[in-house]
C-alpha cells in the first residue's frame, strides 16, 4: 500500500487521452487533488479508436532502436522514454488487469486487443484515487494565470497550483484532438506547425483500379527519401493506406518521390532472366503472373503507374523493383493517425514545464515529436504524461 502525503495542492490536467490520464495518476499518487478537464462528453476517445484495429501499446526492441523511431526528438525524449520503456508499459497494462502479448514483429497488444477494458479499469482506479473528471469543459486559454473553460454551466475559471496540458495533436478532430489549443499557445510559445504524420497517400485512380478497391498489395517494400518500409499497402477509392504506407508518408511530406518495390526478395537480374523466357501467345499480364508469380493487384498497380510497359525485359525488371508512384499527395491531416509539429522542445525545460509559464507542463502528442506506427505513439504519450505529472507534482510541492 502506498502512503500519500496530503498536500491539499490542486492540479488540473487538460485533456483526457493517454498522456493526460497518466499525468493525472502521477499527480494523484503524489497526494495532490486532481481535476481532469476534457471538452468531449466522454474521455479517451482517440485511445478507444486506436483499439479498434488492435491497440498497439508498445514495441519490444532494443532501447536504441526504439528511440531512433523518434528521429529529431530522440534527444529530449531519451530520459523520458527510458523511465517508462516498453517493459514498463507492459507492466502498467498488466497492473490494470490487461494481459498482453507480443506479435512476431515485436508489437505489443492487450490480449483483448481493444482499448475499452483497459480504459475502464484505468478510470475506475483514478476515480477510486479521488481524481475528478469534468467532461464538456473546453479550455479556451488563460486569464492572466487562471485557466478559462467553456462549460455547459457557462464560463468557469480555475487557478490550480500546477497544470498539465495534454490536448493531443490535430487529427481526427471529431474524437477531441482539434489542435485549437495552438491558437492560444502559438502566440507566445515556440511552436512547429502541425503536419500529417502516418498519413495515407491520395491517388487519382483510373477506372481500371476499381476492381481492386478493398484489396492489398502484400509483401512489398516502399521507399521515400530516407524512409523505408516492408509490408502491405491497402488500396481504397481514395488511395493507399496502412502501416507500410504510413512509415514512408513522412518522406512524401518532405517532398521525396515514392518508390514501390513489387518483388523485394528478387533482384533485377533474376527478374529479367525470368522475363526472358519464351512468352508464347500469353498476354503480358498473364506471363508476369505465371513467370514472376505477380498477383493481379500488383499487375494492376504496375499497369496503372507505368502503362505502356517497356518492351525491354531489363527495363521492365527495373520498374518492378522501383516503380515511381504518381500520387496526389498526402490524405488530409484530419485523417492522419497522428500529427507532427506542436510545442517545440525549446519551449519546455527538461521537466516538460513551459519556460514562459512556470507551473504549466506539456505532455503527449501536443509536443513536437513524431514516430511511425508500431506502438511508439502511445508509449511516448504515456511516458511524457508520466514525466510531466511527476515533475509537476514535485514542482508544486516546492512552490
Ligand atoms: C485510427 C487510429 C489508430 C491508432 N492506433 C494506434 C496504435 O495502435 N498505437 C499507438 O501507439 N497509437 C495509435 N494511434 C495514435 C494514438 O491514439 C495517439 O497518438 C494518442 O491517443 C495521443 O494521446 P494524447 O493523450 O497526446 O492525445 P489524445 O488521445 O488526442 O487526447 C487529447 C484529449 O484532449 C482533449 N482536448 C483537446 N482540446 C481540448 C480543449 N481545448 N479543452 C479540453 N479538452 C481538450 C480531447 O478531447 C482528447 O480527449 C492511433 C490513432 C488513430 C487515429
Amino acid at each position: 500500500m502506498t502512503t500519500k502525503t496530503q498536500t491539499h495542492k490542486h492540479a488540473v490536467v487538460i485533456g483526457a487521452g493517454p498522456a493526460g490520464l497518466m499525468a493525472a495518476e502521477m499527480l494523484s499518487n503524489a497526494g495532490m487533488s486532481v481535476t481532469v478537464c476534457d471538452h468531449k462528453p466522454s474521455v479517451g476517445r482517440k485511445f478507444l479508436m486506436a483499439g479498434k484495429s488492435g491497440l498497439n501499446l508498445t514495441k519490444v526492441e532494443p532501447a536504441g532502436v526504439f528511440l531512433n523511431a523518434f528521429t529529431d526528438a530522440k534527444g529530449p525524449l531519451a530520459p523520458i522514454i527510458s523511465a517508462l520503456d516498453g517493459d514498463a508499459v507492459q507492466e502498467w497494462a498488466k497492473g490494470l488487469g490487461q494481459e498482453v502479448f507480443t506479435g512476431s514483429t515485436g508489437r505489443v497488444f492487450p490480449t483483448a486487443m481493444k482499448a475499452s477494458p483497459l480504459l475502464r479499469a484505468w478510470l475506475v482506479r483514478l476515480s477510486e484515487a479521488g481524481v475528478q473528471v469534468n467532461t464538456r469543459w473546453r479550455w479556451t486559454g488563460w486569464d492572466d494565470t487562471k485557466l478559462v473553460f467553456e462549460t455547459p454551466d457557462g464560463t468557469q475559471v480555475l487557478q490550480p497550483d500546477v497544470t498539465v496540458l495534454a490536448m493531443g495533436g490535430a487529427s481526427w478532430a471529431r474524437l477531441g484532438s482539434t489542435g485549437e489549443w495552438a491558437k492560444v499557445l502559438a502566440a507566445d510559445t515556440p511552436f512547429a506547425p502541425f503536419a500529417p504524420a502516418n498519413a495515407g497517400i491520395a491517388m487519382d485512380w483510373s477506372s481500371h483500379m476499381e476492381a481492386h478497391f478493398g484489396t492489398a498489395l502484400k509483401g512489398i517494400a516502399l521507399k521515400s527519401g530516407p524512409y523505408r518500409s516492408r509490408g502491405e499497402a491497402l488500396i481504397s477509392r481514395q488511395g493507399f493506406e496502412g502501416g507500410g504506407i504510413y512509415s514512408v508518408s513522412r518522406g512524401v511530406r518532405e517532398g521525396h518521390p515514392l518508390m514501390l518495390d513489387l518483388l523485394p526478395d528478387q533482384t533485377v537480374d533474376a527478374l529479367a532472366k525470368k522475363l526472358d523466357q519464351p512468352r508464347g501467345k500469353m498476354s503480358m499480364a498473364n506471363f508476369m503472373r505465371k513467370a514472376l508469380k505477380l498477383d493481379p493487384v500488383k499487375i494492376a498497380v504496375l499497369q496503372e503507374m507505368a502503362r505502356p510497359l517497356p518492351n525491354d525485359n531489363k527495363a521492365l525488371a527495373k520498374l518492378l523493383k522501383a516503380l515511381p508512384i504518381k500520387h496526389a499527395g498526402l490524405r488530409p491531416m484530419d485523417q492522419a493517425i497522428s500529427t507532427a509539429g506542436g510545442v517545440k522542445f525549446d519551449a519546455v525545460d527538461e521537466t516538460l514545464m513551459l519556460r514562459n509559464r512556470p507551473g504549466v507542463f506539456v505532455a503527449g502528442e501536443m509536443l513536437d515529436w513524431e514516430a511511425p506506427t508500431g506502438g511508439y505513439l502511445i508509449s511516448a504519450c504515456l511516458a511524457t504524461g508520466r514525466w510531466a505529472g511527476q515533475h509537476a507534482a514535485a514542482w508544486a510541492q516546492k512552490a
